[in-house]
């Protein structure tokens, strides 16, 4: 049976936020933690009352409309993905909007989740009148032609997906820096670990301000309960775990909104410290903004 159509609105300032939802990956425990013991991270689960078999990772993008202009932070998995996701364009339809309008493409890191969705697997393009923001440092990783003939014959297919995607749009591509504000209100913050160019952005309207944490932890139940563990997509897990220890600190200091894209639809709250790492502590659902 379906749901209702899987988008939620919230303001940040004069910032209208909608987190839209793709649907779900199903994912064994097994190996899915590379630091820690397979009991340990059932226990984790045990104790967020999740399964103790599988994970279900959930994707949630955000289109952020501001000063007239309609812009998404990534675009998930297209028709890439699980056949249990890819129920973004229905979802951003539903919330009444259209591909076409979409100005600006901004992508937090290169994973198929992230950035198949805007291209689908016959070659449309999906959003024919954006403008497509990349992080330099993302950028120059996966097309660097010479990393991907190093890498792992597993690793292979993602630099090609890469390709894929950006193929027929890198010369119109524009490549952001770390630390600057890239479009009015949201400026760049270097996250790297998950990929060497994986980024956050902070958003500030007015006095409001918020940190869309893109991937800086998976399932915040295992993530950010456990700030040193390590999915097995974090590509770096070392730096991937101070990246997150540095930034969930940071927010939850700073007592700042919070957007992930694999935490529980709509995916956005606050981080509390709770023990040695920190629990999402989700906003509470409002029939108008
Ligand atoms: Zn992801």
């Amino acid at each position: 049976m379906n749901q209702a159509p899987g988008y939620y609105r919230y303001k940040i300032g004069d910032m209208v936020l909608t987190a839209i939802n793709d649907g779900f990956a199903r994912r064994q425990l097994e190996g899915f933690v590379r630091n820690a013991e397979l009991a340990e991270v059932k226990a984790a689960m045990a104790q967020a009352f999740l399964p103790a078999d599988a994970l279900n990772i959930t994707f949630t993008t955000l289109a952020i409309q501001s000063g007239g202009k309609l812009i998404l932070i990534d675009t998930g998995n297209g028709d890439s993905g699980a056949p249990t996701s890819g129920t973004w364009l229905a979802n951003f339809r539903a919330a009444g909007f259209d591909p076409k309008d979409v100005s600006t493409v901004v992508f937090s890191h290169f994973h198929g989740d992230h950035i198949n969705g805007f291209r689908l697997k016959d070659g449309t393009a999906v959003f024919p009148n954006a403008e497509v923001m990349v992080p330099a440092a993302e950028w120059a990783f996966w097309m660097d032609d010479a990393k991907m003939n190093a890498a792992p014959e597993a690793m292979k297919g993602a630099f090609g997906g890469v390709r894929r995607v950006f193929g027929p749009v890198s010369k119109d591509v524009k490549q952001f820096e770390a630390g600057k504000e890239i479009l009015p209100g949201i400026t760049a913050i270097a996250a790297p670990g998950h990929t060497p160019g994986h980024t956050t952005f902070a958003l500030s309207s007015g006095t409001a301000r918020m940190m869309v944490m893109s991937d800086t932890t998976n399932h915040p139940a295992l993530f950010a309960r456990n700030p040193d563990w390590s999915a097995v997509f974090d590509m770096d897990g070392p730096q991937a775990a101070a990246t997150r220890r540095r930034l969930l600190d940071m927010v939850s200091a700073d007592k700042m909104q919070v957007a992930f894209y694999h935490a529980p639809f709509p995916a956005t709250g606050y981080i509390a410290k709770s023990g040695n790492g920190f629990e999402l502590v989700p906003v509470q659902w409002t029939t108008s903004i």
